[in-house]
């Protein structure tokens, strides 16, 4: 597991940096305890108090959390050694976060991570983990959700004009292959994480 910020996405990375800017400035200093994650260890920690020792952390399996995509970070707080690194002022951080255009996890309901950093997407984790492994192309039963995403954003992008019927066919191809071919990027008609990137920034 990483630590490292340049191991995030640029747009997550410039985030980080100026959190970790931000909340010095504030009083409040903190430090990075969590960048990328692989696959694999996401499958460990979702194992974590399940079927191994400890305690639950998280309920994202391998693919499903942003940590998987560069997209996410964990903070604690800067303290003399032997102090709990996690107990602060999270509200204050929260709000510093979020004045940065970030989401919180503290502010999440259900399991709430008042630790965790994401870089909002207009992608669920199952498009970017569906991206990730190859399974958002033509002719591999694609999921549905995980099409009518892509394809709302490849019409919102102006790139598609037909049903959005969750279906990978030729015609969704062609949209991808269109917008590969105006990024300059090898117009292959799948859809990989740079691919998700280049639309979401025609987008933004
Ligand atoms: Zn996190």
């Amino acid at each position: 597991m990483s630590r490292d910020v340049t191991d995030l996405l640029p747009a997550a990375r410039e985030l980080a940096e100026a959190m970790l800017v931000a909340t010095e400035q504030a009083g409040y200093p903190v430090f990075i305890t969590s960048t990328l994650r692989t696959f694999h260890e996401q499958d460990e920690l979702h194992a974590q108090g399940r079927t191994t020792s400890g305690s639950i952390v998280t309920n994202a399996r391998g693919g499903e959390s942003r940590h998987n995509h560069g997209l996410a970070f964990d903070v604690a707080f800067v303290r003399p050694a032997g102090e709990d690194i996690f107990d602060g002022p999270w509200d204050q951080i929260g709000a510093i976060g979020r004045d940065l255009g970030l989401e919180w996890g503290g502010d999440w309901t259900g399991f709430v991570d008042r630790p965790h950093f994401q870089v909002p997407s207009p992608y669920d984790v199952g498009v970017l983990k569906a991206a990730a492994t190859g399974r958002l192309r033509r002719g591999i039963g694609a999921a549905k959700a995980n099409v009518i995403q892509l394809q709302t954003l490849l019409r919102q992008a102006g790139l598609y004009g037909d049903r959005i019927d969750g279906d990978f066919g030729p015609i969704t191809e062609g949209a991808v292959q269109t917008l590969q071919r105006e990024a300059r990027l090898l117009p292959s008609g799948m859809v990989h994480p740079r691919e998700l990137e280049e639309l979401q920034r025609r987008l933004s």
